[in-house]
């Protein structure tokens, strides 16, 4: 018999917070999202040049604050055509105002006026999420990192998802990622293929068992 394991998903990402639990919550693993603590921590500032040293960061401060077991991530975009850009600069690829909605707009934006300016390019990109789980003596205990490929639409499709995804497409299921079903993106996505390592490394040290 387990003891349910707790963590603090340190995101206020809520995308993020309800794939993170549609993957992890069927070890049995419990995920507080920040805004349920009743404690505010002040967001620590992403400046590494790497999606890994921010998700270290973000996970090692909100540990440290909180005391407890602390889940992160930092996810981005990289076009090839664009050398990689934005990457680790995704989330304010056309500049840090506005809501959360309001900078995805404008960065989709910037991203298809940036490969027009390129005329008939290669529009491969790929999606990388990075994980990693801290405790509160600042002490990382476990980092992954999970991609997946993708091309940029010229045109948005779908409703769903958030960020790049209604320009993000799979030519094997002719969708863009806002088009998918939780269940389709879950087994494809960057997210879903870090945590898998991370399920596999929580198994590996008998932290969580399966539900049945
Ligand atoms: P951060 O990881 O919170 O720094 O955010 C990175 C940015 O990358 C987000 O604001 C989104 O614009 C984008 N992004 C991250 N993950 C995804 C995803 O799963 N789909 C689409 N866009 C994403």
């Amino acid at each position: 018999m387990f003891r349910a394991m707790e963590l603090v998903f340190a995101s206020t990402n809520p995308h993020k917070l309800r794939e993170i639990r549609e993957l992890l919550e069927p070890l049995g693993v419990r995920v507080l999202g920040l805004d349920e603590l009743g404690q505010r921590v002040p967001a620590p500032s992403e400046g590494a040049p790497t999606l890994e040293g921010n998700a270290r960061i973000k996970a090692i401060a909100y540990a440290r604050a909180l005391g407890r077991i602390c889940l992160s991530d930092d996810s981005g975009v990289e076009v090839d055509a664009l050398g990689g850009a934005p990457g680790v600069s995704s989330a304010d690829y056309a500049g840090a105002g506005g809501t959360r909605e309001e900078r995805d707009r404008r960065n989709r934006e910037k991203l298809v006026g940036e490969l027009r300016k390129l005329g008939d390019v290669q529009r491969t990109a790929r999606l990388v999420c990075t994980l990693c789980l801290a405790e509160p003596s600042g002490r990382v205990l476990f980092e992954s990192r999970g991609t997946l490929d993708c091309t940029v639409s010229e045109q948005e499709r779908g409703g769903d998802g958030f960020g790049y995804d209604s320009l993000l497409y799979l030519p094997e299921l002719d969708k863009t990622l806002a088009e998918l079903t939780t269940e389709e993106l879950l087994v494809r996505s960057h997210r879903g293929a870090a945590a898998r390592l991370l399920q596999a490394w929580l198994r590996q040290q008998s932290l969580v068992g399966e539900r049945a």
